[in-house]
């Protein structure tokens, strides 16, 4: 069995980020934060209070409120608010695309004996609209259809994890967003950032990735050649940037 080596650390499962690290990023958030915060001021709340910068919070914070407030509101809010982020999802998947080398990444992966998952804050649908036969690639896909607490919540890796047997020590979180660092640190896996979204190595690095790359594909270069552990020895931490 071969083995990803990360720093000389065992990496035997990869978790991955899907929107800027699979495919393409090319989700409108600075519009859908508009439309959001427009139906919260269509039910006559303040964004004022809310915490949390990002869009799914925001949702979450505002049925919160409105549940103690009026709760009859509360579902109806909350159901709208999914409903119109949900088209805006869907309409930005159908334009969509995977990165050229997303699906011979999973199969070189799952030829070298690497478990794989995807975790996302996207729904399952736009995920499928984007990556058809992802089930012939990728046995575990958790959206945020499938748990309680979405990413940076530790539940969202844990739960892919748990589904592929795997333990949060020798496992790999690999996104495009400081929040997946975050999320994979909170669950205590190895983390991985990548440059094909909208962040720099700096937002990584301070975010605490164990490493930087290009893109996820680049992740191959770190496998060690079966049997050849002498590849691992020889690996230096990012701390110099030369994995950017
Ligand atoms: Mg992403």
């Amino acid at each position: 069995m071969k083995f990803l080596f990360l720093n000389s650390n065992i990496i035997e499962t990869v978790i991955f980020d899907f929107d800027g690290t699979l495919a393409k990023l090319n989700i409108d958030f600075p519009y859908m934060h508009r439309v959001i915060d427009q139906l919260i001021s269509d039910h006559k709340m303040s964004t004022q209070p809310l915490h949390s910068g990002h869009v799914l919070e925001r949702i979450s914070e505002t049925a919160a409120i409105l549940q103690n407030q009026k709760p009859e509101k509360a579902k109806a809010f909350r159901d709208e608010a999914f409903r119109r982020i949900e088209t805006i999802e869907i309409e930005a998947a159908r334009q969509g695309e995977l990165f050229d080398q997303t699906k011979s990444l999973l199969t070189e992966l799952r030829q070298r004996s690497i478990r794989i998952g995807i975790v996302t804050r996207n729904c399952a649908r736009a995920v499928q609209t984007v990556f058809p036969d992802i089930g012939s690639f990728c046995p575990v896909v958790v959206s945020r259809d499938d748990v309680r607490e979405v990413k940076p919540h530790p539940e969202h890796i844990t739960t892919a994890l748990h589904l592929l047997g795997s333990l949060p020590r020798t496992s790999l979180m690999v996104g495009d967003h400081p929040l997946d660092i975050e999320t994979g640190r909170n669950a205590e896996t190895f983390t991985a950032g990548v440059l094909s979204g909208h962040f720099a190595a700096d937002d990584f690095i301070k975010a605490g990735a164990d490493i930087v790359l290009k893109r996820a594909a680049d992740i191959l270069s770190e496998l060690a050649p079966a049997g050849d552990l002498t590849v691992s020895g020889g690996h230096q931490p990012p701390n110099s940037m030369q994995d950017v």
